[in-house]
This record gives structure tokens, sequence and C-alpha cells, in this order.
């Protein structure tokens, strides 16, 4: 989509620190950390939320739970877990309308999400 953030970011046309990428998923630094590591991950066609998720392949839903873990699981300061948040609209504050799953972690967090 021409006017997306996040399309124009997978296109590197806006720069972004990339830490995974495959055929059907980019992922990227936060550039604005709400811990200490907060990682993007973002399927390669545009999609606005989850509540669109049915214009994505299984493929392409699938790939990006398993860059999640991938990401996760090759990074040290996740051993101890990890979050996985997706705002979905107006109410949850989504800020970029783009699907993006957002991986929290190298700390201890909140028990409440909300
Ligand atoms: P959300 O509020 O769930 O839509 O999340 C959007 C996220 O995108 C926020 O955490 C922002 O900090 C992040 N963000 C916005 N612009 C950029 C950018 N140019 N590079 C990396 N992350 C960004
Ligand atoms: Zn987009």
């Amino acid at each position: 989509m021409d006017n997306c953030l996040f399309c124009k970011i997978i296109k590197g046309e806006i720069p972004s620190t990339k830490v995974f990428e495959n055929d059907q998923v980019f992922a990227f630094k936060d550039i604005n950390p709400q811990t200490p590591f907060h990682v993007l991950v973002v399927p390669k066609k545009h999609v606005s939320s989850v509540a669109e998720i049915d214009q994505l392949s299984n493929d392409e839903i699938a790939a990006c739970l398993l860059a999640i873990r991938q990401i996760a699981t090759s990074e040290s300061s996740l051993s101890g877990g990890f979050r996985i948040i997706s705002n979905c609209g107006v109410d949850a504050c989504q800020s970029v309308p783009h699907l993006h799953f957002h991986i929290l972690g190298g700390t201890r967090m909140a028990e409440r999400m909300a």
C-alpha cells in the first residue's frame, strides 16, 4: 500500500533496524521501545490488523508466528519469557494500520496488560 509507514519500511524506503526477514515476514526494532527488547513483526502483505487477517493465507499467518518463535528463541534476553501484543483498532490504541505483532521482553513485565 502506497501511503503505509510499515510498507515503506518493508520496501526499504524508510530506514529501520532489521532483525529478521523471509519471503513473507519482516521484523525490525521498535523506534520507541517500551521494554529493553521491543521488536515488531509484520507480514509483507498489507492488511490493517487482525480484523483483516482473513485476507492473509494460512501460510502467511503461520509465518508471522514462526518468525516470532525464531526471533524469540535466538534472543538470550528473552530466555525468561516474552509477551506478544497486536493492537487492533482505536480502543486498543493501534497507531499504525498495518498488522504487526509487538515482541516485548528483557524485563519482568506487569501482570496486568491494560
Ligand atoms: P501500535 O501503536 O500498536 O500501532 O504500534 C506501532 C508501533 O510502531 C509503536 O510502538 C511505534 O513506536 C512504532 N513505530 C512507529 N514508527 C516507527 C518507525 N519508523 N520505526 C520503527 N517503529 C516505529
Ligand atoms: Zn502496509
